[in-house]
């Protein structure tokens, strides 16, 4: 739904709104949890410019006053789960106010303006308190170059272009960006046939995705029809699935990822909200006739319009590159919108065999990777599973992570006729692995280096 929050014409008096490629205009309004420099409890807050609205004083201070009290007493809370409980009609209302109040030329500019914060003095902490974290497989490029390295034949599963794939994930392991990304330990199967060893990964790799999280849940039992999820939806963020390949591939058969995954994810500190994000709605691409889709992921909004034109990246910095003042190189760059299942259609298959969604579930869409040299969204497929190395500007050469070195991933939303957005960034660097005695196998015997 388009209204005036979405105003080409808008413009705000907070510094850095009207920057050019700027993040954070006023018709973005991200929400987010910050930890202001003096204080040790988080309150939520919405990013423009340069800086962040603080919602719990500005509510505090009856500047949200008419909105009812429960959008006030959620603005006041430390997570954004109030704030998401609250439906897309009163989400709307708030933005509606906080575009009001930070807009150009306001009468409430005055009494705004202690509510401020410069984004560079506040620390950004996890903005919601995850109950359930579900990460698909959306992506029909990356299915197809991942099938393609172990199954030339046919690399997509049958079942790829009639459901949208998924495992359950961990939610205790998300973090905000920011945080370490230490290498785990694991059992590291290279060879089929050789038993394993117990070391830190050699595989280790990050993969590309959005998050959705979900405002208002679904009771047990009674599934969303696809007409019905948008209302569902709070908003989007940028997730690094960080994946060892090497304890991924020994334990995944026949139950699926597990501790080649669940050590960690990283989300980034902003979620920009479906409503933010309504001018870039597109149409996903043609469908082969050869593979219907079954009426239950099938409707307008699911096929047309259901899409979105976010433009994803990854960056790497070495250790290197930090020292000598090179600038984080870009390593692949994909279209959101050519995933081949939408987030709605993500959302009416999860529930469709009844399972309740909750405020504040996390859903992951899967690497976003494009079908062109440059547009892989993981490692794994970039150096077809440690194979092909690839150049950074610093000489050195890379397959999978080293320690020290820094991914960065970032989003943007463009498109004609509106201001362009973005999700701000989503950080981790790789640390040494922790001390947990020497790696062995299953003798005791320490392996041999380049035997794992
Ligand atoms: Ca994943």
């Amino acid at each position: 739904m388009i209204d005036e929050t979405h105003d080409p014409a808008l413009t705000s008096w907070v510094p850095g709104a009207e920057t050019a490629g700027g993040q954070f205009p006023i018709q973005n309004l991200p929400f987010g949890a910050f930890m202001p420099a003096s204080e040790d409890v988080a309150r939520i807050g919405v990013a423009i410019g340069d800086g962040v609205l603080d919602l719990r004083s500005t509510a505090e201070h009856g500047l949200l006053g008419g909105l009812g009290e429960d959008v006030i007493d959620a603005c006041r809370r430390p997570t954004l789960n109030e704030v998401m409980a609250l439906g897309a009609v009163r989400r709307r209302e708030l933005r509606l106010r906080l575009s009001q109040l930070l807009r150009a030329h306001t009468v409430h500019q005055r009494e705004t303006k202690p509510h401020l914060h410069r984004r560079v003095e506040v620390r950004m902490v996890l903005p919601v308190n995850i109950g359930d974290y579900t990460d698909f497989y959306t992506s029909i490029h990356h299915a197809s170059n991942v099938g393609r390295l172990f199954r030339p034949d046919s690399p997509l599963y049958p079942n790829f272009t009639h459901l949208p794939v998924a495992y359950h994930g961990r939610a205790s392991s998300v973090v905000v960006s920011g945080n370490t990304a230490r290498r785990p330990w694991g059992q590291l199967g290279k060879h089929r046939e050789v038993s394993p060893v117990f070391a830190p990964t050699q595989k280790l790799d990050f993969e590309l995705e959005l998050g959705v999280l979900i405002g208002t849940g679904n009771p047990l039992g009674e599934p969303i029809l696809t007409s019905e999820v948008e209302e569902h939806v709070f908003g989007m963020c940028l997730v690094n699935d960080w994946s060892a390949r090497d304890i991924q591939a020994w334990e995944y058969q026949p139950l699926g990822p597990f501790l080649g995954k669940n050590f960690l994810t990283s989300v980034s500190p902003w979620i920009v909200t479906i409503d933010a994000l309504a001018p870039f709605r597109v149409d996903s691409p043609e469908r082969s006739d050869r593979h219907p889709t079954l009426p239950y992921l099938r409707d307008s909004l699911a096929t047309g319009g259901g899409a979105l034109a976010i433009e994803v990246e990854v960056a790497i910095e070495t250790e290197t590159m930090r020292r000598r003042a090179i600038a984080p190189a870009s390593i692949g760059r994909a279209r959101f919108a050519e995933q081949y299942w939408t987030i709605f259609q993500m959302i009416a298959h999860h529930t469709s065999n009844g399972c309740n969604l909750r405020t504040g579930d996390l859903l992951g869409s899967g690497t976003i990777s494009g079908s062109a040299v440059g547009e892989e969204g993981c490692l794994l497929e970039k150096t077809n599973n440690g194979v092909r190395s690839f150049a950074l500007p610093s000489g050195e050469m890379r397959t999978y992570l080293e320690d020290g070195d820094e991914v960065i991933m970032s989003a943007n939303c463009v498109r004609d006729g509106y201001v362009p957005i973005g999700f701000g960034e989503c950080r981790g660097r790789v640390a040494p692995p922790i001390h947990y005695g020497s790696p062995t196998d299953c003798r005791g015997i320490e392996p041999i280096e380049g035997d794992r």
